[in-house]
C-alpha cells in the first residue's frame, strides 16, 4: 500500500506538480479502501468514447490539466451524459472551454468517471496542523459548509466513536436522519470513509491537504466523486 502510494506521489512531484489530479487522489484513496467513482483517463475523442462504454451510461466527463485545479470553474466538467454522441460533443466542449477560461493550459486528458446517482453530500477534508499533524473535517455539503460553516473536526488518527461524535455534533446533523423528507443518509458508510481517511493521512505525510468534495451518501453506501490532494 505505502510502496504504491509514495509511487503517485513522486510521479507527481517528477512532473513538477504540487497536487495530485483527481485519478491519482482517486487511486490513493481506493488503496485505503475509500469508494470512488470508477474512472478511465482519455487522451482522444475515441478513447473517451470506448471508456464511457465500458463505464457505462451516464457518464461524467472532466478536464485533467496541470493548471487547473477547480475543474468546474474553468468549465471542465460536464455530467450526465447520455450516450457516444454527448461524449464526442461534451468532449470538444470541455477543451474549448479550458482553453478559453485559462488560456495557455496544458491539457493532459479527459477523465471519463461513472455518474454517481445525486443524494445527500458530505464533504471530508484534512489540513494539516504546525504542531499536531493531519486534522479531519467533515460537513454537510453546498450551503452548509460554504455559508453555514457547519463542520467537525477532530486530530487524526481517529476511533470509532470519534468519527460516529463528529458526524453526530454537526447542527445539520437531522438531515442525514431524513428530516424533511430528505433520504436516511448511511452512517456507517460515513464512519468507514472517515477511519480509512484517518489512516491514509496517518500513513501518508506527503499530503498537506485533502478535499473530497463531493462525497454522496446513499441508503446504502458512499460514493466519493471528487478528491482533491495538496502536497507537503
Ligand atoms: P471541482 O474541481 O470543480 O470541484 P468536481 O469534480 O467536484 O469539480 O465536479 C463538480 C460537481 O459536479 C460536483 O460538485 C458534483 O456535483 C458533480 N459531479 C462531479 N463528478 C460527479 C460524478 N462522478 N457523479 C455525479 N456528480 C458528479
Ligand atoms: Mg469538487
Amino acid at each position: 500500500m505505502r510502496d504504491e502510494a509514495i509511487k503517485i506521489f513522486e510521479e507527481a512531484r517528477s512532473e513538477g506538480r504540487d497536487f495530485l489530479f483527481e485519478h491519482e487522489a482517486k487511486k490513493l484513496c481506493a488503496l485505503y479502501g475509500l469508494p470512488v467513482t470508477t474512472f478511465t483517463i482519455s487522451k482522444t475523442e475515441d478513447e473517451a468514447v470506448d471508456a464511457a462504454k465500458e463505464i457505462g451510461f451516464p457518464v461524467v466527463l472532466k478536464i485533467v490539466s496541470p493548471q487547473v485545479l477547480h475543474k468546474s470553474d474553468a468549465g471542465g466538467v460536464l455530467i450526465n451524459i447520455e450516450d457516444e454522441d454527448g461524449v464526442r460533443t461534451g468532449y470538444r466542449k470541455i477543451l474549448e472551454n479550458v482553453k478559453a477560461k485559462v488560456p495557455g493550459a496544458v491539457i493532459t486528458g479527459i477523465l471519463v468517471q461513472e455518474m454517481a446517482p445525486s443524494s445527500t453530500e458530505i464533504i471530508v477534508g484534512s489540513t494539516k496542523d504546525p504542531t499536531f499533524g493531519p486534522t479531519l473535517m467533515f460537513g454537510l455539503g453546498g450551503i452548509f459548509v460554504e455559508i453555514l460553516k457547519d463542520v467537525s473536526f477532530r486530530l487524526a488518527p481517529i476511533t470509532k466513536t470519534d468519527a460516529e461524535e463528529m458526524i453526530r455534533e454537526i447542527r445539520s446533523y437531522k438531515i442525514l436522519e431524513g428530516a424533511r423528507g430528505m433520504p436516511k443518509a448511511d452512517q456507517e458508510a460515513i464512519v468507514d470513509i472517515l477511519l480509512k481517511t484517518s489512516k491514509m493521512l496517518m500513513e501518508c505525510p506527503e499530503i498537506k491537504e485533502l478535499d473530497m468534495n463531493p462525497v454522496l451518501v446513499y441508503e446504502k453506501g458512499a460514493k466519493i466523486v471528487d478528491a482533491r490532494v495538496i502536497l507537503e
